[in-house]
């Protein structure tokens, strides 16, 4: 069975994708799952919050994917890294800002992050893949190599303006390049559980969109134990296990298994 492909999106900065990414890789890790993550952020944020330098390491996504352009062969397991916590990262630097436009004149540029994963499809369980906060060329190349979206927001002005500009991306991603990628759910993420605001946009997105796209039952909670896990170079269950937010990333990492429990019965459905 090959990886499943998730990614974590959203264009707006700031709303949890790196902190999910590595809580959630980890998270399925703990449950016994291969988990691959991948630093598809110039930032390097995933790549920092696991424990790395960025900008000290030799080889990172930008080389692996430079290589396929320009159809050079790269070894298995270049560049790859392996957190103690049992994920393994392909990382990134800055110099993964240049690939915009190295994309540009590319044949197929959409495909060329979908290419670098390919080898790793079989080996890994779940490959879980950190994008940048934009729509650029990178988010779209990870929407291409991807299943499904989990989209962090946060509880401020309304998100949901922000959530039709990603769906018409995934529309869009639909129709040229990747007919089968599906929003796998939106998570409400730097919950504060006090203002009655935050309760009405929480419920305003569980109203709008919460008849055709899965919203995680699971909200995580604003803690600043989240935040000082991403400077500590491990996951929340590691810094803090019996904190709140642990408690709330057990339960994602949950949600998220019972999503492939569904996608097993749906295909043995299919199979009979
Ligand atoms: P994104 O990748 O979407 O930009 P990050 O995961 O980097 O978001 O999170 C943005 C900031 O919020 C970071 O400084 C991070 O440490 C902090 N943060 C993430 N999750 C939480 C949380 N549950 N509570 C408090 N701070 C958080
Ligand atoms: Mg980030």
């Amino acid at each position: 069975m090959d990886a499943h492909v998730i990614s974590l999106a959203n264009q707006k900065g700031g709303t949890a994708k790196t902190t999910t990414c590595a809580n959630l890789g980890i998270g399925l890790a703990q449950a016994g799952r291969k988990v691959l993550l991948v630093d598809a952020d110039a930032q390097g944020s995933l790549t920092l919050s696991l424990g790395w330098e960025p900008d000290e390491l030799p080889i990172t996504l930008y080389d692996l994917m430079i290589k396929a352009i320009q159809d050079r062969p790269v070894t298995h397991g270049e560049g790859m890294l392996h957190h103690e916590e049992g994920v393994d990262l392909l990382p990134a630097n800055i110099e993964l800002a240049g690939m915009e436009m190295s994309l540009v004149s590319v044949m197929y540029h959409e495909t060329i992050l979908k290419q670098v994963l390919e080898p790793y499809k079989h080996e890994y369980d779940y490959i879980l893949i950190d994008c940048a906060p934009s729509l650029g060329m990178m988010t779209i190349n990870a929407l291409a190599a991807t299943d499904g979206i989990v989209v962090p927001t946060i509880p401020q002005h309304l998100p949901t303006k922000g959530i039709e500009k990603l769906l018409e991306s995934v529309h869009q991603v639909r129709r040229g390049i990747n007919p089968s990628l599906k929003i796998e759910g939106i998570l409400m993420t730097l919950m504060d559980g006090r203002t009655v605001y935050e309760r009405e946009i929480s419920e305003m997105i569980r109203k709008a969109y919460g008849g055709k796209i899965n919203i995680f039952g699971t909200e995580i909670p604003r803690s600043v134990r989240a935040a000082e896990t991403s400077a500590e170079g491990k996951s929340i269950f590691a810094y803090a296990p019996r904190s709140k937010v642990a408690e709330a990333y057990r339960q994602l990492t949950k949600e998220v298994l019972a999503l492939e429990k569904q996608r097993e019965e749906h295909r043995a459905e299919i199979g009979r």
